[in-house]
This record gives structure tokens, sequence and C-alpha cells, in this order.
């Protein structure tokens, strides 16, 4: 039997929703729904100098004033026990800790998930510092469901820090998440899509069955993601109809005619959703 789609839209609570999260919360829901799926929220709160409390509530009402009603609401920082939990059924030989500066770190080559670590801290078993996953057996390759095979060169290989001393990492967090949440598809922009064979590798490493993973363009603005700190406007939701037809634009979908109100707008949008007309380069161009 074919287990239930379940997706999910998992923004981080460090500003308001603009055209760019807008886009992943439309994918990932048209993707559930068209599916006949679950659609579930996780506000990524567990990073405490971005989050602020009044994003998230903010977020959640946003989502419902586009009429996206999640199916479950998860909090990361209801969760950090489980980080914990899940931390320690890693084996000691899989990790090390690591005391390198941010000076030291910062002068690392940069590769397509962050920087390349030289293994400085690999032989000095260390007991305190950021903790790091070994890579040596990490596959880079993988297959993404609009992208086709994603392929990094192997000398993108890094091991990757999992908890540093402030706390888990949003790396680690989000394959625990997932997992609790029994997320069977993740669909998030092309920015995140590097993480990803460090997201398979720890599930392989915890014996958890990865989800199937789909990326999508991301709106840019002189080559540079829109965010919530930097370009990214908040969406209002008086000018919903507008926005969702902007979002339909980009993705290149079947604009439907005659229609002027948002409900109506969106039930179509759903009905005729296509996915494989959305582009395949990594990003979109905003004027
Ligand atoms: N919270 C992350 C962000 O807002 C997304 C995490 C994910 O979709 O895996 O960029």
């Amino acid at each position: 039997m074919n287990k239930r789609y379940i997706g999910r839209f998992a923004p981080s609570p460090s500003g308001s929703l603009h055209i760019g999260s807008m886009t992943s919360a439309f994918v990932s829901y048209f993707e559930a729904k068209h599916n006949n799926g679950l659609w579930k929220l996780r506000i990524d709160d567990i990073d405490e100098e971005r989050s602020k409390k009044n994003y998230a509530e903010e977020i959640i009402i946003t989502l419902e004033k586009f009429a996206l009603i999640p199916d479950e609401i998860y909090f990361q920082s209801e969760h950090i026990k489980d980080y914990q939990n899940y931390l320690n059924e890693l084996s000691e030989k899989d990790t090390y800790f690591c005391d390198c500066s941010r000076k030291t770190l910062q002068q690392l080559p940069q590769g397509l998930a962050g920087s390349i670590y030289n293994q400085t801290c690999l032989e000095k078993n260390l007991k305190y510092g950021a903790m790091r996953l070994k890579a040596d057996e990490m596959k880079l390759d993988f297959y993404d469901q609009h992208y086709g095979l994603i392929k990094i060169p192997s000398s993108h290989k890094s091991d990757f820090i999992i908890k540093r001393k402030e706390g888990f990492s949003y790396i680690f967090c989000c394959v625990i998440d997932d997992y609790l949440q029994k997320i069977t598809h993740v669909v998030r922009g092309s920015d995140l899509t590097y993480s990803t064979p460090q997201q398979i590798f720890i599930q392989k490493k915890l014996g958890i069955i990865s989800p199937k993973y789909m990326h999508h363009p991301i709106f840019s603005l002189n080559g540079k993601k829109i965010s919530k700190s930097d370009q990214g406007e908040p969406v209002i939701p008086e000018n919903r109809f507008e926005i969702l037809m902007q979002i339909l634009k980009s993705l290149h979908q079947n604009i439907p005619k005659n229609i002027r109100n948002y409900n109506d707008l969106l039930t179509q949008a759903l009905t005729f959703w296509d996915n494989s007309k959305v582009s395949k380069s990594f990003d979109i161009a905003m004027d």
C-alpha cells in the first residue's frame, strides 16, 4: 500500500512572509493537496537570536488569510529533547568535537554546502566544542523530483556540524522534525538543494527512511536570494489575489481566465497545478 503523501512548509520566524517564502508555501501546498495529502506547518524557531515569537504568530495568521490551513502546526523549540535523544543514537565513532574558531573557519574554502572543513580537530579527541559528523561515507548525488539527478563534485564533501555549543544545527533538527512529522515529501526552495545530501546522510546513520525531495526555483534580486532580513517585503494579505497571480505566473502555470476572487483563483490553481511547467532554473529574477 502506498503511504499517504505528507508535505510541509517550514518557515523560520525571523521576519514576515515575503513573496519568496509564499512561493514555497504555495508550491508545497499545491504538491500536497494535488496528491490528496496532508500539508503540515513547521516553525523553525530554535535559532533564538533570529526567531521572534510575534513573527511565528504572524506567519500562522498570514497563511490563514491566504486560506492555506495547515493540517498540523509544529514548533521546533518544543523538540529540543528529541534532538538530544536522536543525537545520542549516533555512534561516537561517527562524530568528533571541533574547537576551531570562527575566524579559522571563515578562511576555509567554500563548498556548495558551506565551508569545506580540513579535519584539523579529527584526531584531537576533544570533549567539548561543536560536534561534527564524519562525512567520508556520505553520498553527494541524489535524485530531486524537480531537477532530476543532482551531482555534487566529491571535492565538496566535508565533515559538517550537527550541534554547536549554542544548540543544534538546522541540518540535524530538520531531519528529526521531518521524521517526527512523518513527512514523505520535502518541497522547498532551491537554496537548500545542497544541504540535502547531508540530511540524507544523517537519515542513513539513524536508520530513518528518507523522504522524497523536490526543490523549486526561488525569487532573486540582482542574483541574490530575497530574504526576510533583506529585500523581502512582507506580503500584504489584502493583496492576496495579485500575489497568487504573480506566483502562478512566475511558475508558468496556466492562469485561469475571468476569475475575480481569491478563493476561486486558489481552487483553480490547485486543480490545474502542473509542476512540469515550473522552470528548471534555480532562480526567478525579480524585476
Ligand atoms: N526554515 C528554513 C528556511 O526558512 C527552511 C527549512 C526547510 O524547508 O527544510 O529557509
